[in-house]
């Protein structure tokens, strides 16, 4: 397990300023950009312009990730959290090698919810232990994998349990797992609700209470327990909220338990902001929320670690997408700024990603963020479908064929979660500096 650095490590003075340079010359752009670096006007990714990043790859069209913003996003984060809480990275957010491994080192596990992303961790040098797999429809393949990597099977409905059972007995083994519990209550304001009501995730409380008994005479081991209840929440309050209750639900599950447990996922879903109307994690809120918390825990569960585990709030902050101007054109007094990329690369910013309003990203011209903004226009992609939209009704300064058209926010849920063979424009680069 990895130590996080103190606060006052060399990326603390570059904590959020709202002042940065960024967010001051692009007033249009209400969401903090300041873990991204900006000289004369050029953003920068690992020091490097657009330019450069597109001529050390080869490549027009790429997601360029900072490796420092990652570093600072982490640190801070980790400087408001008590000593009983840890990280966990949720690989599903960002899987580009370079980048689990390099949050691997910051973080204390990560979370699969794949056999692909199991053996991703695993080749990060992960301790196995530190490595939960959750997520429904695990085949017997992947229980197999994962119980002989040693890592912990969150368990997800007592089917699963009942097959996880039988692959352990003819294996020869025990299973490490944990119980997925889908809880009475849900995460309030949260973007994406994943607990609470009926869900294909985790099982329904009630059932919880039934199965404990029965876990004594099973070949498993019960470690922990996985309470995950959504994503892409700002709202600190809810987030303790719903810990709170977390913890509360636990006080019952833990005496029906046939053995000691070490620890309780408390999900997380800390979200970052997209939207104009956005404001980020209150993290003052939160750390005081937390040492509350921690300081009135139930003396039943002291001996436990309780785990956050995160994905977006991580990486979102610190990955562009770019991608290049080819075309300017009017039509019916519309300006459309048409580019090499689109939503075949960037699902999420065209709207198309379970997001029930299409907004718009924070985007720019990557080498044009100190020019004025003029008439808005429409920033498109080259797929023949009105849904690859870049950009709608958005001020940018003068637009230019060979301009670098950056997408905010883009380290999470970008390459890996959109449709990339969709009318054959090929794959996009990734790279982080
Ligand atoms: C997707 C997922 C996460 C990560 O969600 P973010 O919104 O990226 O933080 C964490 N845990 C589980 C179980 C998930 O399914």
């Amino acid at each position: 397990m990895k130590t996080p650095e103190p606060a006052d490590s060399q990326f603390a003075p570059s904590i959020p300023d709202p002042l940065s340079p960024l967010f001051a010359t692009q007033p249009q752009l209400a969401v903090p950009l300041s873990y991204l670096r900006t000289v004369d006007g050029v953003l920068q990714i690992g020091g490097k312009s657009m330019q450069q990043i597109a001529d050390l790859l080869s490549q027009q069209r790429f997601y360029a990730y900072d490796r420092q913003a990652i570093s600072m996003k982490i640190h801070q984060l980790r400087s408001k959290m008590p000593a009983q809480l840890k990280l966990h990275y949720a690989i599903k957010a960002n899987p580009y090698l370079p980048v689990v491994q390099h949050v691997g080192t910051l973080v204390d596990g990560f979370d699969v919810a794949s056999q692909g992303e199991l053996l991703l961790a695993l080749q990060t040098g992960m301790q196995a232990l530190q490595i939960s797999f959750a997520g429904p429809g695990k085949t017997d393949t992947e229980l197999l994998a994962a119980m002989t990597a040693g890592c912990c099977v969150h368990v997800e409905s007592a089917g699963e349990l009942q097959r996880l059972c039988g692959i352990a007995t003819q294996s020869g083994q025990t299973a490490t797992i944990a119980l997925r519990v889908n809880p009475e209550f849900e995460l309030k304001a949260a973007g994406m609700k994943m607990a609470g009501g009926a869900k294909a995730f985790g099982i329904d409380q009630q059932q919880v209470f039934e199965l404990l008994p029965k876990l004594a005479a099973m070949p498993v081991k019960l470690v922990g327990f996985h309470l995950y209840c959504g994503s892409q929440n700002l709202q600190a309050e809810a987030i303790l909220q719903t810990q709170q209750q977390i913890i509360h639900l636990l006080q019952q599950l833990l005496p029906l338990c046939p053995a000691s447990l070490q620890f309780v996922n408390l999900g997380g879903g800390l979200g970052v902001p997209y939207y104009t109307s956005d404001r980020a994690v209150d993290l003052e809120l939160l750390a005081a929320g937390w040492t509350q918390l921690f300081e009135q825990l139930p003396a039943d569960l002291q001996h436990l670690e309780f785990i956050l585990e995160l994905g977006r709030y991580l990486v979102a902050e610190a990955g562009v997408y770019a991608c290049k101007v080819v075309d300017i054109k009017q039509s019916h007094a519309q300006t459309f700024v048409v580019c090499n990329g689109g939503m075949h690369h960037h699902l999420a910013n065209s709207g198309n990603f379970g997001q029930v309003i299409r907004r718009n990203y924070p985007v720019a011209f990557a080498d044009k963020l100190d020019q004025p903004l003029v008439a808005p226009v429409q920033v498109a992609g080259p797929l023949c479908t009105p849904l690859d939209v870049l950009a709608d009704k958005i001020q940018l300064p003068q637009a230019a064929v060979g301009d670098w058209f950056v997408v905010f926010q883009s380290g999470a849920y970008g390459a890996t979660a959109s449709p990339q063979a969709f009318l054959g424009h090929g794959a996009v680069a990734e790279i982080l500096l």
